[in-house]
């Protein structure tokens, strides 16, 4: 795997000591949160949140590949602690590999259309009364606080600012909802006192913290898709490698050959547009609908990828120890996550009308 990635990444991104660095790594566990954070710790993993698209991409590729349920918590703190670093809040050093953070902007009636958020903090002495409700919080049943996006004293959604919450105040309320392997919670705010020092940035400042955020993490949930699909190819090619139908291999059989060939292809267009995107990205070349392309391809094609994968395993490939079934599982809510795939086709569309009219 490190292999692939050093093939794609070379000359195109300088991540080469990070490589080598992975090369040493015992692989990450793929269940179990405490497991997952103790490797955090002992290998001083989050450390990589702070570097640039590039690293982020290539750890993300790295862990998605090995557990995407470590991918996912990976990343989703870190949409917390790069807000929190952004709006230079003091809070930022609650957050460790054993205390993990959540990223609150979604609500009822605010999904694709973010900026429509309603919960709200209202102004008291010493601070604010933060009362509403967030939901599909990724992490929220294992963290230790989030920052919650909030309108000021019910202005518009130009006062939406961002918090800091932590999950032991009082008037938390935490409800875990069943998303499979996902880690993922609904989180109540009722009437929750928070002071001066949780508002991160200035009041006014949260949907540009929010959206400067995932702008870095975008591209990365592609990366993240990529990894996932590099390892569904893996275990097709190992799967048809040693199961035999019809007296021979499955891989022998030609039209299975030209059914690993369109995958391959696949693969191969993914990690193209991805690592362009990323490289363009760090060099300060990238526009939003250039993310935004890539998030969308690449999530979709992992999808197909993963599903044909899937298909090679027969009836193995559903079952509930299967890697295949595990990775079909993961890979498709990266394509409604920061962002569906229609939001980040309307960014595209938008974005070649303005080119060309
Ligand atoms: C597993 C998972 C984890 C998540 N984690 C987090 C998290 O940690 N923090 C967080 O804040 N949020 C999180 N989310 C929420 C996620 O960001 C939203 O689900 C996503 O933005 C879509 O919002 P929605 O679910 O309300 O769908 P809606 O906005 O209701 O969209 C429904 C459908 O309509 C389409 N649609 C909507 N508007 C348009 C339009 N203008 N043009 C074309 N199509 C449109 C959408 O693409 C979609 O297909 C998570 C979601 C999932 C599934």
């Amino acid at each position: 795997m490190i292999a692939q990635l050093t093939h794609d990444v070379s000359g195109i991104l300088s991540v080469d000591n990070l490589l080598s660095e992975f090369e040493s790594l015992p692989t990450p566990p793929r269940s179990g949160v405490s497991e997952i954070s103790t490797w955090f710790e002992d290998h001083r993993f989050l450390r990589l949140l702070e570097a640039d698209a590039g690293t982020l991409s290539v750890a993300r590729t790295y862990l998605a590949y090995h557990s995407p349920l470590a991918d996912s918590i990976f990343a989703v703190h870190g949409l917390c602690s790069r807000t929190l670093q952004n709006g230079n809040s003091r809070h930022l050093a609650t957050l460790s590999a054993r205390s993990l953070g959540a990223f609150a902007l979604t609500e009822s009636g605010a999904g694709s259309d973010a900026r429509a958020v309603s919960c709200n903090a209202q102004t008291v002495d010493g601070g604010y009364v933060l009362t509403g409700t967030k939901s599909f919080v990724s992490n929220a049943p294992v963290a230790v606080g989030c920052v919650c996006f909030a309108q000021v004293d019910g202005g518009s959604s130009s006062s939406v600012s961002a918090f800091w919450v932590p999950f032991d105040a009082n008037g938390i309320e935490v409800e875990e909802l069943d998303a499979g392997d996902h880690i993922i919670g609904s989180v109540n705010f009722l009437s929750v006192e928070l002071d001066e020092s949780s508002l991160v940035g200035g009041v006014g400042q949260g949907m540009s913290l929010a959206f400067e955020t995932l702008g870095v993490f975008r591209a990365t949930v592609g990366a993240s898709a990529i990894g996932m699909a590099m390892r569904a190819f893996d275990e097709a090619i190992n799967h048809t490698s040693n199961r035999s139908q019809f007296g021979k291999k499955l891989i022998a059989i030609e039209s299975l050959q030209n059914e690993l060939a369109e995958i391959f292809a696949k693969l191969e267009l993914a990690k193209s547009l991805l690592w362009r995107t990323v490289h363009r990205q760090v060099n300060g070349k990238s526009t939003a609908s250039d993310v935004s392309l890539a998030k969308w391809q690449c999530t979709e094609l992992a999808q197909q990828i993963i599903d044909g994968c899937l298909q090679l395993h027969g009836g193995l490939g559903i079952l509930e120890d299967s890697v295949v079934q595990q990775l079909y599982l993961a890979i498709r809510p990266q394509r409604i996550y920061e962002g569906t795939s229609e939001i980040q086709r309307r960014i595209v569309g938008r974005a070649i009308a303005k080119r060309f009219k």
